[in-house]
């Protein structure tokens, strides 16, 4: 699949990354259940989180670029967990995204396959690399809830995990990250059962 919107400029997503799944690793750079609970809390960390997503120029200031997006993912995570929690309405959400997305200047791009034509708007190639970053995670969490839905997001119920997470299940009630975090939490909860 191609990543249309962020196949650009002077960063972009590897081809064979999904956006939405970038913009949700990038939420979750914050982790109280890893070792390095904050990978934008360091230059280096920072830089090697990039890599694994992201084609970019590598000789930048790292230091300022982890701390200026470390802000930015801290604004957007406490303002996704209050949407999330039910405590910011959609209309609110929508505002704020709509803010962010006001940023950064966007330009159509014309896609054609063959049989198909359709115009697609991708960042500006002038954004520098963290501005790019920035406009493709907003875009992909504001195309992910549009898609999914306005409550298919959930943070990880299982403590001290605080995973947040796009909820695929038929039913929607997905409460945990995945596996491990559910038998933690079952066992936490037997424990505490036989304990009573
Ligand atoms: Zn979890």
């Amino acid at each position: 699949m191609e990543n249309e919107i962020t196949n650009h400029g002077p960063a972009w997503l590897r081809s064979d990354h999904d956006p939405a799944a970038f913009a949700l690793a990038f939420v979750n750079t914050y982790d109280p259940m890893r070792t390095i609970t904050d990978l934008l809390a360091n230059p280096e960390y920072c830089r090697v989180f990039l890599s694994e997503w992201c084609e970019m120029d590598w000789d930048l200031d790292w230091g300022k670029i982890a701390r200026r997006l470390q802000l930015f993912r801290d604004d957007l995570r406490s303002t996704l967990i209050r949407f999330m929690s039910g405590e910011l309405a959609l209309d609110d959400f929508t505002l704020y995204l709509d803010h962010k997305l006001m940023h950064w200047p966007w330009i159509a791009r014309p896609v054609a396959d063959g049989q198909s034509f359709r115009v697609a708007f991708v960042p500006s190639p002038h954004l520098k690399p963290v501005q790019h970053v920035e406009a493709v995670v907003t875009r992909a969490l504001a195309d992910l809830i549009a898609e999914l839905g306005p409550d298919r997001l959930h943070r990880c119920e299982s403590k001290p995990c605080e995973e947040i997470f796009a909820d695929h299940s038929k039913s929607g009630r997905q409460r945990f990250c995945g596996k491990r975090c559910a038998t933690r939490f079952n066992v936490a909860e037997f424990r505490k059962r036989k304990m009573n």
